[in-house]
């Protein structure tokens, strides 16, 4: 059945057609996906494309790696789930983040990073026994109404609560405070003034959600300083950066240690996992108890399967020269695009770390959510919707990143740029 006719089937029957904000993109509101495998995705009218969207950030191995794949099928035929006591592999999985992850010495498993975000805030409130949540403006920590604000915010609502749905109780939104991400002074004002009722400060390190926005050392530095002082839980929310720009997340590459982390996408190469890990008194509040000083669970938390999609990826993270790669590849996609709109004299600002890209359509600099203002939306979706004609997928939506992943190699990268140049040409002419 080709793709018109199935998503015509999908809006009759599923809201807006799809399972999740931002899979429905304007100009692709038909696209049936059908295949992955490696760095190709294929719709269900057989066209292939070289995909950077990569689901948002998990696949860091590649789409069907073949050895998450295989452990994933072992781990079903030994297990499905039994809902009672612990695995092995949970096990394995917990000792392996404690051993790679600075901030982590106890963890709990979820099913999504917005379990993790959640659990994150409700026990900084236990610990703390106070109300406020501090978030910056870009940043997204999952669906739940704490962290529902704020992210890719209007001109006209920066620097106001701008909730991302309805429904949402006033006072939970009024709990939030929004500040701007790499200003340490706005940072230390917040705290001067609220410190006392900051349960806790939950950041991306690295904002991916808009693209890629690095931290100033200075502005991490300062949060960790003013949440100890105000004592004060601080979350990293790694869901994207975690295994993907480090083992150790983005806190083994700043050197700040956070209290709390919380984790996604590529830990398990695109089986559904979050984790929550961190200080062990803090953790050590989950009960399982209902009435514990904090409740967590989960029917399919520790899911065998997803436990053995997390160690299968870990296991070739650990042996092969995967951040190597994709590490690479990065940086001579970046380079490679900076090349081209310099050449053509388009302002742009290509931006990234390691396995994640992003041209912004702007001049400098992009420090700020604020800088990304500037970005012409127009250029940035037109570019994109240009690169799919090429075979290329990035995701046609304003400010979004892409990825590489090991299965992804230099032809491709070639590929890419030789799209990108003519997908820019022809977006100017
Ligand atoms: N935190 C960050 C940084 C994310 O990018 C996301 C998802 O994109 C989440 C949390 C929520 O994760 P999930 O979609 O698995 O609930």
């Amino acid at each position: 059945m080709n793709q018109r006719v199935l998503s015509e089937r999908a809006r009759r029957v599923i809201p807006g057609g799809v399972n999740s904000g931002q899979r429905s993109v304007p100009g692709l509101t038909d696209l049936v996906i059908a295949h992955a495998e490696g760095a190709r995705i294929r719709d269900a009218d057989g066209r292939e494309y070289v995909d950077y969207h990569a689901a948002f950030g998990p696949p860091l191995l590649g789409h069907n790696d073949p050895d998450v794949a295989e452990a994933v099928a072992a781990a079903g035929r030994s297990l499905d789930l039994a809902g009672v006591g612990v695995t092995q592999g949970e096990i394995e999985l917990a000792e392996t983040l404690a051993e790679l992850v600075p901030g982590i010495e106890k963890s709990l498993l979820t099913s999504t990073g917005s379990e993790a975000t959640f659990h994150a805030l409700r026990v900084a409130r236990a610990a703390t026994g106070r109300r406020l949540v501090v978030k910056f403006q870009g940043c997204y920590h999952g669906w739940h109404d704490s962290v529902s604000l704020n992210v890719i915010s209007a001109p006209d609502r920066v620097g106001a609560r701008d909730p991302i749905s309805t429904g949402i109780l006033p006072e939970v939104l009024e709990a939030t405070l929004v500040l701007p991400f790499n200003s340490a002074e706005a940072v230390r004002r917040a705290f001067a003034e609220h410190g006392a009722d900051i349960a806790a400060a939950i950041v991306e390190p690295v904002p991916h959600n808009v693209g890629c926005l690095l931290p100033e050392p200075e502005f991490l530095r300062t949060l960790r300083e003013e949440c100890t002082k105000a004592g004060s839980v601080l979350v990293f929310d790694e869901v994207i950066t975690g295994f993907r720009h480090a083992l150790g997340g983005w806190q083994q590459i700043s050197g700040v240690t956070p209290d709390l982390t919380t984790l996604g996408k590529a830990i398990a190469n695109g089986y559904p996992v979050g984790a929550l890990g961190g200080r062990a008194d803090l953790m050590d509040l989950f009960s399982s108890r209902p009435g514990g000083p904090a409740f967590f669970a989960g029917t399919y938390n520790g899911h065998p399967a997803v436990v053995a999609a997390a160690l299968a990826t870990v296991r070739k993270l650990r042996a092969e020269p995967v951040h190597e790669h994709v590490f690479a590849l990065g940086a001579r996609i970046r380079e490679g695009l900076t090349a081209i709109f310099d050449g053509l004299g388009v302002p742009a600002v290509v931006a990234g770390y390691g396995s994640v890209f992003v041209a912004y359509f702007m001049t400098g600099p992009a420090r700020t959510y604020t800088d990304l203002l500037r970005n012409d939306a127009e250029m940035f979706i037109g570019y994109r919707r240009r690169l799919l004609g090429h075979g290329v997928f990035e995701l046609p939506l304003n400010l979004k990143r892409s990825h590489v992943s090991y299965a992804h190699t230099g032809a491709d990268v070639d590929h890419l740029l030789e799209a990108a140049e003519q997908a820019a040409r022809a977006q100017l002419a």
